[in-house]
């Protein structure tokens, strides 16, 4: 099973559709049993569709800060 660090790191791949089916299943398989990951998978998703909407320089500062505590928490 993938460790948090090589999940958080295949997050963004995961999220661009850049990974296999294996490795989207290990990670899928690790955010089942992992709720840290879990809710940073679920914010860096929620963040996407905040950012293809607006522009990337209007995400607020506020909302890059939770993302840096959210990673830092699983280092
Ligand atoms: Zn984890």
């Amino acid at each position: 099973m993938a460790d948090c660090n090589e999940t958080l790191r295949e997050l963004y791949l995961y999220l661009d559709g850049q990974l296999t089916d294996e490795d989207r299943d290990h990670i899928q398989q690790h955010l089942d049993d992992c709720s840290p990951c879990l809710e940073a998978f679920d914010f860096e998703a929620e963040l996407r569709l905040v950012v293809r909407s607006r522009c990337v320089e209007q995400v607020p500062e506020s909302l890059r800060a939770r993302i840096a505590r959210a990673l830092e928490r699983e280092a």
